[in-house]
């Protein structure tokens, strides 16, 4: 699929906002499609299914939420949102909703192309099953469940792989505390020590500098980014 054929669907009311974005996407040949709010956004979604949305959760007519909610129903087209700063609360519900990233406002457009190519990719490698993630030096095979590295083969444990193929499906773009807990741990699981415990053991197998991670990364108080090689 060539980058000229991708299509997105920008949500936001603001014009100038709106007109920011719809440049910055053409200039890289992207298709753009615009609906100012929450109604038009459903219709605009269902009769021209972009490859990618960018969703404005402030909408005259309702919440960027109520959105995200509506097309997860039927599509798993990645979703980033545009959120204003300190709005935690308001990316975590994006996020739980079925968002893929953020975005936060007044954005950079070089971060947020960055961001636009990575949802992409993602979606690429999900309907492709890639199951090999690179980090650095160290290579994972997540359906075979092995791992090596530069000094042979790394042990992980089955919830240690559990947690990266939860990231890995994922790569490059956020997964909540609370999505990671209920897709490894189960519906109802909230125990977050458990989450930090794992997420500390997979860096010290798999970081160069556990310390400053590099490819397992936190996001404050809102979960984690597995940035891979690709
Ligand atoms: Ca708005």
């Amino acid at each position: 699929m060539t980058r000229a054929m991708h299509q997105v669907l920008v949500v936001e009311d603001d014009p100038a906002i709106r007109a920011v974005l719809r440049a910055l996407l053409q200039s890289e040949q992207f298709r753009v499609v615009e609906a100012d709010r929450v109604a038009r956004a459903t219709i605009e979604a269902t009769s021209h299914k972009p490859d990618l949305m960018l969703v404005d959760l402030g909408l005259p007519d309702g919440d960027g939420i109520e959105v995200i909610r509506r097309v997860r129903t039927w599509s798993p087209v990645p979703i980033i949102v545009l959120s204003a700063r300190n709005m935690e609360a308001q990316k975590i519900a994006a996020l739980d909703a079925g968002a893929d990233d953020y975005v936060t406002k007044p954005f950079s457009a070089p971060e947020l192309m960055a961001r636009v190519r990575a949802a992409l990719r993602r979606n690429v490698r999900a309907a492709t099953q890639a199951p090999t993630v690179g980090l650095g030096a160290i290579s994972i095979d997540l359906h075979r469940r092995e791992a090596s590295g530069p000094q042979g083969a790394v042990h992980l444990t089955p919830l240690e792989y559990r947690v990266l193929e939860c990231l890995g499906r994922q790569a490059g773009m956020i997964v909540t505390q609370a999505r990671l807990l209920r897709e490894v741990w189960g519906p109802g699981h909230d125990d977050a020590r458990s989450l930090r415990v794992c997420v500390k053991n997979l860096r010290d197998k798999l970081e160069p500098d556990p310390q400053r991670p590099k490819y397992l990364v936190t996001e404050v108080g809102l979960g984690y980014r597995l940035r891979t090689d690709q």
